[in-house]
């Protein structure tokens, strides 16, 4: 399903949205409509194809209809397309109420990863969470490394899957807002301390510790955060949220 083309996706979608077979001159206006610029015959050829892959089906002049297997790929298609669209909009931080939502979103899955990695992590996975809580080299770089890590260390495939999501790397200028609060609030190296417990608890394997350190880390974040935003640097972090094409992980301190 995977190597469909974009095109062959769509033509899938224009069959599925159909009630009565199309023709090619159909599917060539909708793709039109939808910024492909493609002749009849291309659409002919590329119908050929997705026919002899069993995803659609000729009816002659009637025009071409979804087999069953087209309309299950085309179902899972639009599915992701809905999902990413979901995530796209999650991801956009408008306000100082988003990185918030943000920060308890991760608070509630990252428990549970934490939880999960103490109870199924591999003992390479626990030599990487000790090396990652140690910060190296300059000490601002990719602390959200230590969390993606305990994420994969979960081996649950939900739990991997929703914190995908939110470590996406568009993200990481949520890591160097995160890390001006945390200068500011004079807590940055409770927080760097924080890990250490985390990577030491789940080498443990004491899963209720490895989730209490964990929740307590984010709810300090959240709180330090909430904090920052009433003194008034509010205005900062929304300057520094809306940088995020900029790759630049370094912080942005405002004046004292
Ligand atoms: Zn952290």
């Amino acid at each position: 399903m995977r190597d469909l083309s974009t095109i062959e996706e769509v033509i899938l979608s224009v069959l599925r949205a159909q009630v009565a077979p199309a023709g090619s001159r159909l599917i060539c206006r909708e793709l039109a409509d939808e910024g492909f610029d493609t002749s009849e015959s291309t659409v002919n050829r590329l119908l050929t194809g997705l026919d002899s892959r069993g995803f659609t089906e000729s009816l002659g002049r009637k025009g071409r209809i979804l087999t069953g297997e087209g309309r299950r790929v085309s179902d899972v298609l639009q599915l992701d397309r809905h999902r990413s669209a979901y995530f796209e909009r999650a991801l956009q931080m408008h306000s100082i109420e988003d990185l918030i939502d943000h920060l308890i979103a991760r608070r509630g899955i990252e428990r549970e990863a934490a939880r999960a990695a103490a109870l199924r992590a591999t003992p390479e996975e626990i030599v990487l969470l000790g090396e990652l809580a140690e910060p190296s080299g300059p000490a601002l770089h990719d602390r959200l490394g230590f969390h993606r890590a305990v994420g994969d260390a979960s081996h649950n495939k939900q739990i991997q899957a929703i914190a995908n999501t939110l470590f996406v790397e568009r993200l990481d200028p949520l890591e160097s807002v995160t890390l001006t609060v945390g200068l500011r609030q004079g807590v940055l190296s409770e927080w760097e301390n924080d890990h250490r417990v985390i990577a030491a608890r789940i080498a443990e394997r004491d899963a209720d510790g490895a989730e209490q350190t964990m929740f307590a880390h984010l709810d300090a974040t959240i709180r330090e955060t909430e904090a920052f935003a009433r003194s008034g640097w509010g205005d900062v972090l929304l300057q520094q949220l809306r940088k995020d094409a900029d790759r630049s992980s370094a912080p942005l301190l405002p004046p004292t």
